[in-house]
C-alpha cells in the first residue's frame, strides 16, 4: 500500500513559485506529489517552520571535514596552499571517516545533494556508508604540472568508470585542480573524455590575482611558490588567461566554474551566451581570504548561472550552506532572500545534473526538502525574512524519509 504523508507548515517555499502561507505538502513514494494550501485533516503540523526544497553545496572537499578550524595562515594564498598539503601529507588515512562525517554534518545543515572534490583515498562506499545521505557528484581532482604526474593524472583521467560501479545515488565527474596546478596537456585530456564521457567538469578559476599574473605573465606570488616545490614549467606560463580555460569549458554539456573571483567582464560575458557553465560562489570562504567584491551578480545581469558552495572546512568552519545564504542576506542586503534561495537549491541542482529531480518542492520532484524554525515573532514574508538570523535548518528529508531531526523539532511531533 501507498504511505501518503502530508505536513503543513507556517510557510511552504516551493521557490519556483510564491511562498504559501499555512500551506500544506505531501509526500508519497518518496516523491512530492502536491503543494497547496489545501487543508488536510490528517496532515502533520509542524508548526511555526518553513519547508524549503533541500540545498545544494555545489562545491567542497569534504576529505577536510575533520578539521575544528580553516587551516593557517590564510594569507599569502600560496602559504594557505602550503599547509593544505601539509595536512594531506599527514592524515592520509583520515580520508573516508572525513567524508562520511561530512556527508553527516552536510545534512544537519539541509544539503540534500553535493558537488563533492575527492583526490586520493576515497571509495564509493565512502559515500554509501550511512543509511540515508545526501547525492552526490564526486569529482575525481587531477593535479599535475610535470613529466611523470602528469602522465600518471592523464591515465587516472582516462581511466574508464562503469555505470555499474557508481551507487545509485551518486555521479563521477573529473576535476583538472587549476591552471596553476594543472599541465594543459592534463586540462585538455580531461576535457576531452568528460566530452566523450559525457561526465561533468569542476575546475578551480580565476581565485587570485595571483594565479590571474602567473597566468598573463609567468611572475609573482605562484612562480615563487612553484619553484620552490620544484614544479616550476616555465613553457607553460605567461600570455595565457581564463579565458582559455572557459573556451575549453563551452564544448562541455555540463560544467562548474569554482570561485571565479577575478574573472573579467569579457570572461564572465562568455560564461553567460554557455548556461551549462555555472559560477560557484563561496561566499564565506571568498570574504575569508579578502577578496574584493565578488562578481556574480555580473553574472546574473548577464544571464548567466550561478550557484553556491561551502568549500571545504580548511578556509570554512562549517559544511553549512543555509550558513553561506545567511551571510549573502546580511552582505547583499538590497537582495531578496527568494533570489539567494534560488542559488542555493534550483541552480545547483541545475549546475549538478539534477533540475529535474531537486532544487524546488514541485510535484513530481523527489521529496528532498529542507525544514527551517521560524523566530517566535514570525516571519512575515519569507522573500525578503527567510534567512534572517535566528532561523534555523532543524530538519532534513531525503526521498520522503527524515534522514535527520533536531531533539527539539521532533519532540512532540509524530515525524516518522
Ligand atoms: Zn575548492
Amino acid at each position: 500500500m501507498v504511505s501518503v504523508t502530508t505536513y503543513r507548515a507556517r510557510w511552504i517555499v516551493p521557490v519556483d513559485s510564491r511562498p504559501i502561507e499555512n500551506g500544506c505538502l505531501t509526500v508519497a513514494n518518496g516523491k512530492i506529489i502536491s503543494v497547496g494550501d489545501s487543508r488536510s485533516p490528517s496532515a502533520i503540523d509542524l508548526g511555526n517552520v518553513a519547508i524549503i526544497p533541500g540545498l545544494v553545496n555545489c562545491h567542497t572537499h569534504l576529505e577536510f571535514s575533520h578539521l575544528s578550524s580553516p587551516l593557517s595562515p590564510l594569507l599569502p594564498f600560496t602559504s594557505w596552499i602550503k599547509a593544505v598539503i601539509g595536512y594531506r601529507q599527514q592524515h592520509p588515512d583520515e580520508v573516508s571517516s572525513a567524508i562520511r562525517s561530512g556527508l553527516q554534518e552536510s545534512l544537519r545543515s539541509g544539503v540534500t545533494l553535493l558537488g563533492d572534490i575527492a583526490t586520493t583515498g576515497w571509495t564509493w562506499s565512502d559515500y554509501t556508508a550511512a543509511a540515508q545521505q545526501p547525492r552526490t557528484v564526486v569529482f575525481q581532482e587531477l593535479l599535475g604540472l610535470t613529466g611523470p604526474r602528469v602522465a600518471s593524472q592523464v591515465a587516472l583521467a582516462q581511466q574508464p568508470v562503469e555505470s555499474s560501479e557508481v551507487p545509485t545515488g551518486l555521479c563521477y565527474g573529473l576535476s583538472p585542480h587549476a591552471p596553476y596546478s594543472v599541465h594543459p596537456d592534463l586540462f585538455h585530456t580531461a576535457v576531452q573524455q568528460a566530452n566523450a564521457r559525457a561526465l561533468p567538469v569542476a575546475v578551480h578559476l580565476g581565485e587570485t590575482a595571483a594565479e590571474c599574473e602567473l597566468l598573463r605573465h609567468g611572475t609573482g606570488e605562484f612562480r615563487e611558490f612553484l619553484m620552490s616545490l620544484g614544479l616550476w614549467q616555465a613553457d607553460i606560463f605567461g600570455d595565457r588567461s581564463c579565458r582559455e580555460w572557459i573556451d575549453a569549458l563551452t564544448e562541455l554539456p555540463r560544467s562548474l566554474v569554482i570561485h571565479g573571483n577575478y574573472l573579467t567582464t569579457d570572461e564572465l560575458a562568455l560564461m553567460a551566451a554557455y548556461p551549462q557553465i555555472t559560477l560557484v560562489y563561496c561566499p564565506r570562504t571568498h570574504a575569508a581570504f579578502e577578496h574584493p567584491p565578488h562578481p556574480w551578480r555580473d553574472l546574473v545581469e548577464l544571464g548567466g548561472s550561478v550557484a553556491l558552495g561551502t568549500d571545504s572546512r580548511a578556509s570554512n568552519p562549517d559544511l553549512s550552506l543555509w550558513r553561506e545564504m545567511q551571510f549573502m542576506a546580511q552582505t547583499y542586503s538590497d537582495v531578496p532572500h527568494h533570489t539567494l534561495m534560488k542559488l542555493g537549491t534550483i541552480n545547483g541542482a541545475r549546475a549538478l545534473g539534477c533540475g529535474h529531480h531537486a532544487g524546488t518542492l514541485t510535484a513530481g520532484k523527489r521529496a528532498d526538502l529542507a525544514v527551517i524554525s521560524l523566530s517566535p515573532s514570525g516571519c512575515e514574508n519569507p522573500t525578503y525574512q527567510l534567512l534572517n538570523a535566528g532561523h534555523e535548518v532543524v530538519g532534513t528529508m531525503l526521498e520522503g524519509n527524515w534522514a535527520w531531526t533536531h531533539d527539539d523539532f521532533q519532540a512532540g511531533r509524530q515525524l516518522s
